[in-house]
């Protein structure tokens, strides 16, 4: 059989949220590998580079200009028999980068069960039945939104930001004040129900807000931000990357309104948590989870799957109605919404990888579609190897100089060289680079697919 070691090449798509030219990562790494006809315009937005057989922007198999789709469905052994067949012949995961210049619509994705219905009934708006589990990990700082604020916070903002409650209506949010008041940290199973259904009212009756008032009420918010930012404090008790410094939020208030102007998005942000990533930290989002990315480089990893349910911040088709009564209205802080890596226990470092404190970190969201691998080799001549796992893989290098080797094909590997592995390919990747210092660090990201894999290898280890 042919050694299971493709270099890949990788589309970017051009949205107008991505960063513009050289300052997008998503396009200087599809540059490295991009067919002759492709340059980075210095105007151009780039957004994404996808890295799977996705029929909207396939990869192809560098040498043979195949495209991996073909390449898998021809050799079921590249993804595993048991993969094949469980995941009709298709990549189960959606490997990504994108480069956000301007945020991105607040949003959810529906849960396997919601997904089917919502395609039954509108099969234009929900492309396929498939959920769509998402895990994010920062390569430059990020900022996003993700899930609802402690209800204290929440309570706090109706209060400092008239506009806000202004707009909701007096009575809803007097109704939620009452409903919480002394039970915002209650842990008492049906007092949380209660919280969550009062947060659910007054959520949607935000939502079903009529535009001639968001846009008065938003003017208004904007006026607030830049004559009396100190109002966007939140409460006493520092999240530490939550900005209890006002400033920074009305800060962000004012950029958004830019990007988006009147837009409900400017209040959904009151209700919920706003997540700061430094590269390398990372966040998961679970079917019926609210999202919204802001700003920054990510590594992306999802189920293959495009149902998206919108709430704000986005010209596209809005379903209020889907999306207030899909939501969880779990509230939490901020550290509750982060994933924290592990340390993986199938990958061997040499010595030279060990002294130089080089890592291998396994980012696991509870879901079989997919983890990644995050590894920095820190030294000339360290190097892991990865035990072989019965499922398909993809890595990317986002900096650095090393090669890769499967089986007796080696390949040369630098920032935005895309590789598909086989499954059961023992692997292989070394820093070939010069200098110690973090700007020469060797880090490449590898999204896998693993069905039984996981106990098989305790029980053999
Ligand atoms: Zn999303």
């Amino acid at each position: 059989m042919q050694i299971p070691l493709l270099r890949l090449q990788c589309g970017v798509n051009s949205y107008d949220w991505g960063k513009v030219g050289h300052e997008s990562a998503a396009a200087r790494y599809a540059a490295t590998t991009a067919p002759s006809d492709f340059s980075i315009e210095s105007e151009k937005p780039y957004a994404e580079l996808w890295m799977g057989t996705h029929p909207s922007l396939p990869s192809k198999d560098l040498g043979t200009q195949r495209s991996l789709l073909d390449l898998v469905q021809d050799n079921q052994a590249l993804m595993s028999i048991e993969i094949t067949e469980r995941y009709g012949g298709k990549l189960p995961f959606l490997f990504k980068v994108l480069s956000i210049r301007k945020a991105l619509s607040i949003q959810a994705h529906p849960n396997k069960k919601l997904a089917e219905q919502l395609h039954e009934r509108d099969s234009s708006n929900y492309p396929d039945d498939n959920h769509k589990p998402e895990m994010t990990i920062a390569i430059t700082p990020f900022e996003g939104l993700c899930g609802f604020r402690p209800l204290a916070e929440i309570a706090h903002f109706l209060k400092a930001i008239e506009p806000l409650r202004n707009l909701i209506g007096s009575q809803a949010v007097s109704d939620f004040e009452e409903t919480i008041r002394g039970n915002e940290e209650s842990s008492d199973e049906a007092t949380v129900q209660k919280n969550k259904d009062a947060l659910r009212s007054l959520f949607t009756k935000l939502m079903e807000s009529k535009s001639e008032n968001i846009e008065s009420a938003s003017k208004e918010l904007v006026a607030l931000a830049e004559n009396t930012p100190t109002r966007f404090g939140v409460l006493s008790g520092d999240v530490a990357t939550n900005p209890s410094n006002p400033e920074e939020l009305a800060g962000i208030i004012r950029r958004l309104d830019s990007q988006f102007p009147s837009d409900i998005g400017l209040f959904v942000f009151f209700f919920l948590n706003f997540i700061k990533l430094s590269p390398g930290e990372a966040m998961f989002l679970k079917a019926d989870d609210i999202h919204a990315y802001v700003s920054g480089d990510i590594i992306e990893c999802m189920a293959s799957s495009d149902n998206v349910v919108r709430a704000g911040f986005t010209p596209k088709f809005k379903d209020i109605d889907t999306l207030t009564q899909m939501l969880t209205y779990s509230y939490a802080p901020i550290e509750e919404q982060k994933l924290v890596p592990t340390d993986y226990p199938y990958a061997t470092l040499n010595a030279a990888a060990y002294s130089s404190a080089s890592s291998c970190l396994l980012y696991d969201p509870p879901i079989e579609e997919f983890s990644v691998l995050k590894t920095d080799l820190k030294r000339t001549g360290a190097k892991v190897t990865f035990d072989p796992i019965e499922g398909p893989s993809i890595l990317i290098c986002t900096g650095g100089q090393g090669r890769i080797t499967v089986g007796s094909k080696t390949e040369e590997v630098q920032e935005g060289f895309v590789f598909f592995i086989g499954a059961t390919a023992e692997c292989v990747i070394e820093k070939t680079g010069r200098g110690d210092g973090d700007e020469n660090v060797f880090t490449t990201y590898k999204a896998f697919c693993e069905l039984t894999g996981k106990e098989a290898m305790a029980n053999g280890h």
